[in-house]
């Protein structure tokens, strides 16, 4: 795309969101009721008893509302695998959950690994304009953990990356991740890294422990994953580089990050919504919706990720949403892909685990799900070059005058079974099915535009 075709398409967002909204009565990460104006993309006025004429009114009564949620690790599969998922089915799941922007993992085929590949999954994004797609680069060309991609080309192309992950692969090799961190560090990007020692990991199935051994199948030991965040940790602060850890699951990886923090080191971390509330013992059915990489594993490493998320160790919560086709998923448990969707559900799941729970206020999921997410992603508009634009990809900022009207109103005291059917997203393989989960997310909005309008898709 051309700069010129750019700001054509940018005069158009704005034109669409052109219309005015007030919204009465919502209270912003659970704090006092107030009405908000939203007036060309951006909230314009928060207070009591506002007016605006010819506003569309939303009446916000009994509603938080949070700034939109952003995820740092979503699965697209487009292109190469439109069979589970595009980026126009992922995005309108995302806007369903509440979310405004979204990172896409490069484990795609072919690979996100040039600039080429990311621009188009960029581009998809903004065609379907349901939330922000922002792509993640692959580290090593194929995924193959032998050479570094083109990061430096795939920083500077139209999609800006500035996170780089080999997702689904570790990138075991400390050399490669040493030059990976060095290379990245030159212009502020982040190495995302999926940590999984390969060689303790062959032929693995579910979580190392009782359950694998009563299953009879393959164990996913516990130190496979906290070898790797751990020998990163010292990576990271031996180059002055950014690591983000990719969905922490276990009590032993919370105290390696912990540890890391405390030494000022640069180790953000992500946790899943289902790392968050299921544990191993969902595996004695077989049912392979439960088969998940890194493994779900017992209760006391949930209780340990949910008071890391609380004080703030692990930094975010990241849905790695993996929609697989069916005749992927619903096959014997040792054949199954690994992989569960989650962007419809990420809130509720994170409602039930921190919030029902009273280990997590609104203001703290606020945090957790948007201005934490979207500072790690450099999307809070605290630098970067398109910061100074107003049609900038600015995320995760407090609902006040000034700040883009990237929002999600929620409602708290809803609950209702989770019914796959009912999902956007072209893949059914949630482990949710059927479980009753508090909240529903009520409207969302993309720039001062409605993409979800009561619990339904706007458009
Ligand atoms: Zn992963
Ligand atoms: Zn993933």
């Amino acid at each position: 795309m051309t700069s010129s075709q750019l700001t054509s398409s940018q005069v158009t967002s704005s034109q669409l969101s052109g219309q005015t909204w007030l919204i009465k009565g919502v209270q912003p990460a659970g704090g006092p009721a107030t009405d908000l104006i939203l007036v060309g993309g951006r909230i314009t006025e928060t207070g009591q008893g506002l007016t605006a004429t010819g506003a569309q009114v939303l009446d916000g009564t009994g509603l938080i509302a949070l700034p939109g949620l952003v995820d740092l690790h979503t699965h697209l599969r487009e292109p190469g695998r439109e069979d589970a998922e595009t980026v126009l089915t992922g995005t309108r799941a995302a806007a369903l959950g509440g979310f405004t922007a979204v990172h896409a993992m490069a484990n795609t085929e072919p690979v996100a690994d040039t600039a080429g590949v990311v621009e188009q999954i960029w581009r998809l994004g903004r065609q379907a304009g349901f939330c922000d797609v922002r792509p993640v680069g692959a580290v090593t060309a194929g995924l193959e953990g032998s050479r570094l991609a083109e990061l430096g080309a795939m920083a500077d192309s139209a999609a800006q990356v500035r996170i780089f992950s080999d997702d689904g692969h570790c990138v075991s090799d400390a050399l490669l991740m040493r030059r990976a961190l060095e290379y990245v560090k030159a212009f502020g990007g982040v190495i995302a890294q999926h940590a999984q020692e390969p060689r303790l990991t062959d032929g693995a199935q579910l979580n190392e422990g009782e359950m694998s051994g009563l299953l009879g199948l393959a164990g996913w030991p516990a130190v496979a994953e906290e070898a790797i965040i751990a020998r990163d940790c010292l990576l990271a602060a031996h180059v002055g580089s950014a690591l983000h850890v990719c969905h922490v699951s276990t009590a032993g990886s919370v105290e390696i990050i912990r540890w890391a923090k405390s030494k000022g080191w640069r180790v953000t971390a992500e946790v899943t919504p289902h790392h968050l509330l299921l544990t191993d013992e969902l595996a004695a059915s077989y049912n392979p919706v439960y088969k998940v990489n890194p493994p779900l594993r017992t209760p006391a490493d949930v209780d340990a990720l949910r008071a890391g998320i609380a004080d703030g160790t692990i930094d975010c919560v990241a849905t790695d949403h993996a929609p697989h086709a069916a005749e992927d998923k619903e096959t014997e448990w040792q054949v199954a892909a690994f992989g569960m969707t989650g962007l419809e559900t990420a809130l509720r799941v994170v409602h039930a685990a921190m919030v029902e729970t009273g280990l997590l206020d609104w203001a703290g999921v606020a945090d957790r799900m948007s201005a934490r997410p979207a500072a790690i992603g450099q999307l809070d508009g605290s630098g970067g070059r398109g910061a100074a634009s107003p049609f900038a990809l600015v995320h995760g900022r407090p609902l006040e005058p000034g700040s883009p009207a990237n929002l999600v109103l929620y409602d708290p005291a809803a609950r209702s079974v989770v019914d796959p059917a009912q999902h956007a997203s072209q893949s059914r393989n949630t482990p949710f099915a059927g479980m009753e989960l508090p909240g529903q997310v009520i409207a969302t909005f993309l720039r001062g535009e409605p993409t979800v309008l009561d619990g339904k898709l706007a458009r």
